[in-house]
């Protein structure tokens, strides 16, 4: 902890006590260089962390509720549970790290989006049909197009009849998802 008095980085804890309530830890920390003595508390951080929905609605930032929406989207799907947990993990730090302790959920949903798709292009068009908003339309159908034409060339390959299992599975997905903002 930087010395209030000379600025210097280093200190040792002189004293050490827990508060009535045990809600706070008080220490006493005398700085290595000019010996001077200042005190810190320690407590746990309560101030939540919050999504601005686009409406202007505030809630919690919600690991479970991240994580939840990447395994819908990553049913089934080849993606390692490792992968979505730093995701998770990146949206949280992303929430985090704004100076307002808030953040849009479009841009938490984009970041995560830009994870996904390097991992799993069928599970992030699921996850983009949630999070994208009428601007970003034209892209999401150009990366439906794309998919589409990638996996009409691996049909082409292989045997017919995938491709329709794929097509009532797609449309059955966007029927069971709501957009959330
Ligand atoms: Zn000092």
């Amino acid at each position: 902890m930087k010395c209030p008095f000379c600025g210097f980085a280093n200190d040792k804890v002189v004293d050490s006590r827990e508060s009535k309530e045990a809600d706070s830890i008080r220490r006493r920390r005398e700085c290595l260089k000019c010996g001077k003595r200042f005190t810190t508390y320690e407590r746990i951080d309560e101030i939540p962390y919050m999504v601005v929905k686009k409406d202007g609605r505030r809630e919690k930032f919600d690991r479970q509720k991240v994580l939840n929406g990447l395994l819908r989207a990553c049913e089934k799907r080849p993606v390692p549970i490792g992968k979505l947990e730093q995701i998770v993990n990146e949206a949280e730090s992303f929430v985090i790290e704004s100076p307002e302790r808030e953040r849009k959920t479009s841009e938490v949903g984009e970041l995560i989006m830009n994870r996904l798709r390097r991992y799993d292009k069928v599970a992030y068009v699921r996850f983009a049909s949630v999070y994208l908003d009428f601007k970003d339309v034209k892209e999401f159908m150009d990366e439906l197009k794309d998919l589409v034409k990638t996996k009409e060339a691996a049909d082409v390959k292989s045997s017919s009849g995938k491709r329709s299992r794929w097509a009532r599975r797609r449309s059955r997905d966007r029927a069971n998802i709501s957009p959330k903002n």
